[in-house]
């Protein structure tokens, strides 16, 4: 991660004024898209998504409430903060296609940071050829605000919400999971320690996989594009950024029905696996609660299950049941137990 410490010049916001800002954040800004029409430059941008339909997504990100500045290096911040909203485009199984970004800096930021933050969220925007359209710049009187709006294309029939799962389709998530919390952990503990004492190296050998989980999340457009390409329209579909838990209940709330899951079909990454029991915490409910992975959580019709067996990033973790029969996990030991927001319900067993 040395590279993200190549700015050290110090130059004032103040000195650049607000025009002079703006078109020096945004010179380096790329399009890629036939439909974006206008990008920076005008009162407004202008989009045309043909004859698909527009997908719209917004997030406000505030330092000390969303990001800690101690430990995430402001290009990551900017990379994580675009990803995290074409993960929600994706989760509609759509195409991101555009975005607008709005940032408030106090007078702690400099120059040189703030374009750490946009070699950042540009280099999201080029992996998955994004364009950024617009955007606002203020001061503000204490630390960084973000707020980034995502639009995204699909076809109709192609658009996937969270209330289409079915009774008997099989749930499906992609990659693993519990590792971008698991990664927070590591880093809330080392800064623990660097507030105690400042001169100690911080341990994190060995833990290169997690501390990315947290720190570099991608989007999972491949997911889609492989859904895509076996010919699977899921029945409904969500990204997981505040836990799997949580996520499944959404679905089951939205699409009336119930969730049986299986504890041992849950996919952990073994470093997340050992680093969770180092801290004394059960993985699974890492995995469960953890959240910030932004994996695809999708469920699908059981006639699909040839199409998607042999795909080696997707887990089948479980299966829709009828609402009456409630959401419940099914222990490695073959416990059942409620699945609650946070995590399992371990004192109320079914
Ligand atoms: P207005 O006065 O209409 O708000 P601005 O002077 O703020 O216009 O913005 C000029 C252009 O620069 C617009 O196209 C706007 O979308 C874009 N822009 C402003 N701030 C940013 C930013 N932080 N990132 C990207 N584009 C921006
Ligand atoms: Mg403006």
């Amino acid at each position: 991660m040395s590279d993200l410490f190549e700015n050290t010049e110090r130059t004032e916001l103040s000195q650049m004024g607000e025009f002079g800002l703006i078109d020096h954040l945004t010179q380096n800004v790329k399009l890629y898209n036939s439909s974006t029409l206008k990008g920076i430059g005008d009162d407004a941008a202008v989009v045309s998504h043909g004859d698909k339909k527009t997908l719209i997504s917004t997030d406000l990100l505030i330092e000390g409430i969303h990001f800690d500045l101690m430990y995430v290096p402001l290009k990551h911040l900017g990379y994580k903060a675009i990803m995290v909203n074409l993960s929600d485009i994706c989760a509609m199984n759509g195409s991101p296609t555009q975005v607008t970004v709005s940032i408030a800096a106090s007078s702690r930021f400099s120059l040189e940071a703030l374009e750490d933050l946009y070699a950042g969220m540009l280099l999201a925007c080029d992996k998955w050829k994004v364009d950024l359209i617009g955007g606002d710049t203020s001061s503000s009187q204490k630390g960084l605000i973000i707020s980034i709006t995502v639009l995204g294309e699909a076809n109709e029939k192609d658009i996937v919400y969270r209330s289409g799962a079915k009774k008997g389709d099989l749930i499906c998530v992609s990659g693993d999971l519990g590792g971008a919390y698991m990664g927070l952990q590591m880093l809330e503990r080392e800064k623990a320690v660097f507030l105690q004492t400042p001169n100690i190296q911080p341990q994190l050998e060995g833990k290169d996989y997690i501390l990315e989980r947290q720190l570099k999340p991608d989007a999972r457009m491949d997911i889609v594009e492989m859904l895509k390409a076996l010919s699977i329209t899921p029945t409904a579909m969500i990204d997981i950024s505040d836990g799997l838990a949580s996520e499944l209940l959404h679905i089951s709330k939205q699409s009336k029905v119930g969730v049986k899951l299986y504890e041992e079909k849950i996919p952990i990454d073994p470093l997340t696996y050992d680093t969770a029991r180092e801290f004394n915490l059960d993985p699974t409910v890492c995995a469960l609660s953890g959240g910030e992975d932004y994996e695809l959580l999708f469920t699908i019709p059981q006639s699909d299950y040839d199409k998607i067996k042999g795909q080696p990033d997707i887990s089948i973790i479980g299966h829709i049941t009828d609402e009456s029969e409630g959401n419940y996990i099914v222990s490695k030991s073959g416990n059942v137990y409620e699945i609650t927001a946070q995590g399992w319900n371990a004192f109320k067993q079914a």
